[in-house]
């Protein structure tokens, strides 16, 4: 299989190898990597959850309860009375009917999109929308058609010149995972309506992070009820594992029928769900949490800016570092492991050619103290590595 080793190399030569690090939590924002200690800045955890007492006691007390594994998908095995009280909460929490946990926010996007969207409809998608939108897209072979980055007049004219026999969906990030700006979505709810258009939008890196409460980004826009379909991540904020979909009765109803990866996948485990129940409660209880957050991330992102850093636009907790040349990104990223910072190198095909970044994102559980050692380490090897 020499095709692989010549893969791999060519790889290598563009500076786009990708490593796996073995590393050891220890809390939510600090991990050790043999045997160093360092500041976890490459998280989604945005509230550390993943470490609030409340929330481990829920997973460890599933477990033991319950046990380790579900045993089988939830159609052919059974409903854990967990899936019931946390679709429940997520459909409160989204201010929707109803809502559907799949096993990862990957799937959730996959199984509905493909579920949807057939041949002969048109899915009007952003250029900087994730990875697993754009597979869902090719699995459901429905026409796609890219719009520049929430270019909205590039938007409505297409949505007017392509012609479509079918069904229009337009599918967005809320909060764009590598960028970190946000949906204009008050204008895609109205293109939508116009063109008869249904509306996805993947809250992954907006739920907990943005609208009141960390609703989301429909709450954040006040667009509640106009939003078709709502996705989101368990894996993100909420410190466990999963995805959802958050829509009408009539839209859950169909994709407990139609969705492939709901299916055809063994259940989360007992604690999994537990954790994301444990997490979304103490959410509900503490939204001062998502001001806090907020504002760790204002606070890094004003130093960076003011340092001469371009920071993509960015509004939310996902604070990225244009740096432009991979090779300089990856060594970037070294240099700040060297000062016991953990960020991650993005490089193509993650973000388009010549947009290679670190991604910081903050959370929470950062103190001020720690933002403003790694806000000082970033802006000294920026100057030394000429990208400020
Ligand atoms: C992380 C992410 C997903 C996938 O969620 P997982 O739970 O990690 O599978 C989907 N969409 C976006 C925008 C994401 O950032």
């Amino acid at each position: 299989m020499d095709f692989l080793h010549t893969a791999l190399q060519q790889l290598e030569q563009e500076n786009l190898y990708r490593r796996l690090v073995d590393y050891t939590p220890q809390d939510a924002v600090h991990a050790d990597i043999e045997d160093r200690q360092y500041l976890m800045m490459a998280a989604n955890n945005y509230l550390g959850l993943t470490h609030h007492p409340a929330v481990r006691q829920a997973a460890a007390a599933a477990s033991l309860t319950y046990g380790t594994g579900s045993g089988g998908s939830r159609l052919t095995t059974g409903n854990h009375l967990f899936y019931r009280q946390l679709e429940l909460q997520l459909a409160a929490f989204k201010g929707t009917e109803a809502a559907l946990v799949f096993n990862t926010g990957y799937m959730a996007n996959v199984g509905t999109i493909s579920a949807l969207a057939e041949q002969g409809d048109v899915i009007f998608s952003d250029e900087l929308n994730h990875a697993s939108i754009i597979d869902g897209c090719r699995l459901s072979r429905a026409k796609a058609v890219v719009y520049g980055h929430s270019n909205m007049d590039q938007l409505a004219s297409l949505l007017t010149n392509t012609p479509c026999s079918g069904r229009r969906f337009i599918i967005t990030d809320g909060v764009f995972s590598m960028d970190g700006d946000i949906a204009r979505l008050a204008d895609i709810v109205q293109l939508a309506q116009k063109a008869n258009a249904f509306v996805m939008v993947d809250d992954a890196h907006a739920t907990g992070v943005i609208g009141p409460g960390g609703r989301g980004t429909a709450a954040h826009f006040g667009l509640e009820g106009q939003v078709h379909i709502s996705m989101g991540t368990l894996s993100k904020s909420l410190g466990s594992e999963g995805g959802y979909v958050a829509g009408s009765q009539l839209l859950i109803d169909y994709l407990v029928n139609k969705a492939r990866s709901f299916i055809f996948s063994t259940a989360l485990a007992p604690a999994t769900v537990a954790a994301a129940l444990a997490a979304l409660n103490h959410l509900s209880a503490k939204p001062d949490m998502v001001e806090k957050l907020a504002a760790n991330a204002q606070y890094l992102r004003t130093e960076l800016n003011m340092a001469g850093f371009d920071t993509c636009g960015s509004t939310t907790a996902i604070v990225p570092v244009l740096v432009g040349d991979a090779a300089l990104t990856v060594e970037f990223a070294r240099l700040l492991r060297d000062e016991g910072i953990l960020v991650s190198a993005i490089r193509p095909p993650t973000v388009p050619v010549g947009s290679s970044r670190l991604r910081i994102t903050v959370s929470a559980a950062h103190s001020q103290v720690e933002l403003t050692e790694a806000s000082k380490a970033i802006c000294t090897i920026g100057r030394r590595l000429g990208v400020i």
